[in-house]
Order: structure tokens, then C-alpha cells, then sequence
């Protein structure tokens, strides 16, 4: 069956059960430092206070692995929301029991409870189903918004599904749905993949799904040295995952039988270790890198090459910085390559956390069609994976 999205229900008066993604970042005071999350969920609950709906929010954050550890409570979230939604959010630290239920009998229309971090229950990540049935207890409507925590079996994204009446996507989710599918199913004939980050063996699922659609890799970060020790060249000490090399020469030839062009830097910079002090050096085309030293970002002519072959593009995906651009000589790469995607007139979609971070960091995050919110989740999708969450919303 067909999946349903928000507009396509009435929640009127509905007791309204929605599953958000406040996994936010805290500091060791509990201090929220980045709420991109909470904001990212605002549009629906705006959507179902204005509509009249009686609101139960739930997240997990962190990862307290079935025990109450009071550093990953909800509380800071509590606050942080009624701010921004500039309404009281009922919070009373539980998750299910005689409480809880019956501040959900006695919700009025547009009125919130936030339950407590849902894994802070051992059933929340078992796919319990007795946690489920508490949780789907007197709700009228689940709603799906946390894409975040979509590639996960967990008792309130997917079991909870089986036990609601009516199960929709929120609108966060159906944005991250319409976009990721885009970037996998029908793309434009002029699609362009960048590909980067720490390591190879995460992004191979990604790279094997996307040569079926895409007519360009580009190729940079650490994920870029096991490829080219795959076509023998010299790496220095570059991160080369050893046991991916095989499967990197198979790639390669992938790409050459359906005519992808998948590019590998040309120039580096190097360095001896990961550190800011470090003198660094750029090898040029075609110059070898030398056996105490590792490529740490992409050098100018590959920026240059790679500018090029975005020029044309009508979709851009872009997973994984091009260098170690948490240190500011090595990252460059990353720097250009995001200005060059913001500055594109394609239709341009980032995931992973760190690619996000650095097109934040870069300044263009507004240049960006999509930023999407999932880590894991953004790369098992772009991988061809069905992801629990999302899969279940189109059975029930
Ligand atoms: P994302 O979170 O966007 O999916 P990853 O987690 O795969 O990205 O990779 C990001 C990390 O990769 C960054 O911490 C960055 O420092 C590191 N990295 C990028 N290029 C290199 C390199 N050449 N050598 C070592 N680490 C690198
Ligand atoms: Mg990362």
C-alpha cells in the first residue's frame, strides 16, 4: 500500500502519537550546542498544534542502552522546544505507566507531552512489543518524523506501527524520502556523486548501489588512497583499508563496463601526522607521495577537475569531506568543493554528519537543496536499503 503522509490526514482532535529525532549534541553541562534537530521537527508540530491535534512526542538521545542515565534526559530538550514553539511542553520524565496515561486522556487540542528518552526503556531498541502496545496505548494517529533513527527495528518506529490505527510520515521525513529517493530512483540524466570521508568500507554499499544511476563519481578524503593503492599507486602511509582493495579494483572496473566516470584525486596534500602544527607539502600530479607521509586533503588541480565536472550536473549527492578539514590545512578541499556545490544550479543534497558539519563550516548550508538529517540512515538509503521505519509506514 501506498505511504501516508501528513497532508493526507485529518488530526483534528486526534490523540496524536509523533516520533522526532531530538538526538541533539550536549555538552558536559547538558547544554543543547547544536538544535538543527528540534528546529528540523518544528514544521510538523507547528502543523499539528495549528490543526488541533492532542500531541505526544517522543526521541530517544544517546545511547543509554536500557538504563536511566539522567546526562541523556530529554529534560534540556523540554526547554529548548517550548521555546521555540513558544508553548508549555509537558514533561514528566516517564515514558509509559498510570501517569502518562492519563495526561493522554486529559491532552487538550494543540497540547504537547515529550516523553522521556525512549531508550532508557531496554525495549525501545529490542522491537519490544509490549513496550510498543504502552506506547501506542489511546493513540489515534503514529507519525513518523525521526528519518534520523529510520534504519533502526526499534520499538517506537517500527513495531508501533502494527498497533495504531493510522501510521503517516511527518513532514521532515517525507522531504528526506522525496530527495534521497531522487538521488536513487529515476535521477537526472546529469548526475554527479561525490564521495569522501574516513573510510572506504562504509561508503561501498553507497558507491556500488549509485553506479547503476549516477554518470560521475568524484572521489576525495581518506577513502580515496585505498582506491588508488588498487590501481597500484603509491600512497605513502596514507589510510588504506587493506582488505577493501579487491573490492575497490572491482569497483573500478564497474565503473569502466557502464562508462561511469569515477575520478580519484591527482595532486594531495600531505603530511607526516594529523595534527595543526604539522608542516605539510603538496604533492603534485604525478609525483609520488612519499612513505612517511599521508594524503590529508585533495591538492588544487584536483579541485580544479573536480569544479569542472560539476559544472554541468543537474543532481549532486555529495557524502564525505574531501580531507581532514577539521584542521585548516587540510581543508581546502572540502571548503572548495562546497562552495562549488552551493554555487551549482543543480539540485544539491548532502548527508553524513561531518559533510554537514563542513558545509556549515563553510558558510553555504543555506545554498543547499537538501541537507539531510540522518547519518546512517542518509547512507543506507543512498545504498538501496529499505529502511525499517519507512518501510513499515507503506504496510500499514
Ligand atoms: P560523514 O560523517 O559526512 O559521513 P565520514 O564520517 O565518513 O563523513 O568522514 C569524516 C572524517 O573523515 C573526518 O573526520 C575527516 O577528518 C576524515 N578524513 C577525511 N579525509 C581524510 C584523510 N585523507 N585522511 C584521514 N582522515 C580523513
Ligand atoms: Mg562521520
Amino acid at each position: 500500500m501506498k505511504r501516508k503522509s501528513l497532508n493526507d490526514i485529518t488530526v483534528k482532535g486526534k490523540r496524536v502519537f509523533l516520533r522526532v529525532d531530538f538526538n541533539v549534541p550536549l555538552d558536559d553541562q547538558q547544554e543543547i550546542t547544536d538544535d538543527t534537530r528540534i528546529k528540523a521537527s518544528l514544521p510538523t508540530l507547528r502543523h499539528l498544534m495549528g490543526e488541533g491535534a492532542k500531541i505526544v512526542c517522543a526521541s530517544h538521545l544517546g545511547r543509554p542502552k536500557g538504563e536511566e542515565i539522567p546526562e541523556l534526559s530529554l529534560k534540556p530538550v523540554v526547554e529548548r522546544l517550548s521555546e521555540l514553539l513558544d508553548q508549555e511542553v509537558i514533561f514528566t520524565g516517564e515514558i509509559t505507566g498510570p501517569g502518562i496515561d492519563s495526561l493522554k486522556s486529559q491532552l487538550k487540542e494543540g497540547q504537547i507531552i515529550l516523553l522521556e528518552n525512549l531508550r532508557f526503556h531496554p525495549g525501545e531498541t529490542k522491537n519490544d512489543p509490549q513496550l510498543a502496545r504502552e506506547l501506542a496505548k489511546d493513540i489515534d494517529i503514529y507519525i513518523n518524523d525521526a528519518f534520523g533513527a529510520c534504519h533502526r527495528a526499534h520499538a517506537s518506529i517500527q513495531k508501533i506501527t502494527e498497533l495504531v490505527p493510522v501510521a503517516a510520515a511527518g513532514y521532515l521525513l517525507q522531504k528526506e524520502i522525496d530527495f534521497l529517493g531522487m538521488a536513487t530512483e529515476n535521477p537526472p540524466q546529469n548526475y554527479c556523486v561525490i564521495l569522501g570521508g574516513a573510510k572506504v568500507s562504509d561508503k561501498i554499499p553507497v558507491i556500488t548501489n549509485l553506479l547503476d544511476k549516477a554518470q560521475k563519481i568524484l572521489i576525495g578524503g581518506a577513502m580515496a588512497y585505498t582506491f588508488l593503492k588498487a590501481k597500484n599507486e603509491n600512497v605513502g602511509s596514507s589510510r588504506v583499508e587493506t582488505d577493501f582493495i579487491a573490492t575497490c579494483n572491482d569497483i573500478l572496473k564497474k565503473a569502466e563496463e557502464k562508462q561511469v566516470k569515477l575520478l580519484l584525486p591527482i595532486d594531495h596534500v600531505a603530511a607526516i601526522k594529523i595534527e595543526p602544527e604539522v608542516t605539510i607539502r603538496m604533492i603534485k600530479k604525478g609525483k609520488e607521495i612519499p612513505g612517511n607521509m599521508m594524503g590529508l586533503d585533495i591538492g588544487f588541480d584536483t579541485i580544479d577537475l573536480y569544479k569542472k565536472e560539476l559544472a554541468d550536473a543537474e543532481l549532486i549527492v555529495w557524502n564525505g569531506p574531501m580531507g581532514v578539514f577539521e584542521i585548516e590545512n587540510f581543508a581546502a578541499g572540502t571548503e572548495e568543493i562546497a562552495k562549488a556545490v552551493a554555487e551549482s544550479s543543480a539540485t544539491t543534497i548532502v548527508g553524513g554528519g561531518d559533510s554537514v558539519a563542513a558545509v556549515h563550516k563553510a558558510g553555504v548550508a543555506e545554498k543547499i537543496t537538501h541537507i539531510s538529517t540522518g547519518g546512517g540512515a542518509s547512507l543506507e538509503f543512498l545504498a538501496g536499503e529499505k529502511l525499517p521505519g519507512i518501510e513499515s509506514l507503506s504496510e500499514s
